[in-house]
């Protein structure tokens, strides 16, 4: 069993708590990296003028993926976070929303790392799914490879702290 798997997923949210996934990366406790962009539901024609709004926005302004572009068929979600989790200890993801959708598809422990510091930044290098003009966006791929940062300096302090505790102890 593999000990962790940090996930990040990009998507469209709209007010009326649908929740769209466009991309998800992966990176877990033996290195390996994974990365998927999701085809929408349905045609963009069929949202409302709000979604439409806030769809938009978020194209424009936070993870710049278009509502059209996709590889992977937005029904194998679930499916694909099942099997990347169902042989892990601690899936980590950073966010309340992102931590109840992943507690609603795996067995696996979700950790939200939202306590843990250090905020997720838009910035380059992003993966070629974020091509509207030279804005910086969110991106999944970027944003695992921070949290990996993140979780690597929380492990090593703890085990820093052990190591403390077991040199006090020898002392004593
Ligand atoms: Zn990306």
């Amino acid at each position: 069993m593999k000990d962790f798997i940090i996930i990040d997923i990009q998507g469209f949210q709209f007010k009326n708590n649908e929740y769209i996934p466009k991309e998800l990366a992966f990176y877990d406790s033996e290195h390996r990296i994974g990365h998927y962009i999701f085809e929408s539901p349905y045609h963009e024609s069929v949202l409302s003028s709000k979604n439409r709004r806030t769809a938009n926005w978020l194209i424009k302004y936070h993870h710049g993926i278009d509502w059209n572009d996709e590889f992977v068929q937005g029904s194998k979600f679930g499916k694909i976070i099942s099997f990347l989790t169902n042989t892990v200890k601690f899936v980590y993801v950073k966010g309340s929303m992102k931590a109840d959708i992943l507690k609603g598809t795996t067995n696996a422990t979700v950790i939200d790392m939202s306590d843990e510091g250090g905020k997720l930044m838009k910035t380059f290098p992003m993966c070629g799914y974020h091509k509207r003009g030279s804005n910086c966006y969110m991106c999944s791929l970027s944003n695992v490879f921070q949290l990996h940062r993140i979780a690597f300096a929380r492990l090593e302090k703890d085990k820093a702290m052990f190591y403390e505790t077991e040199v006090c102890r020898d002392y004593i």
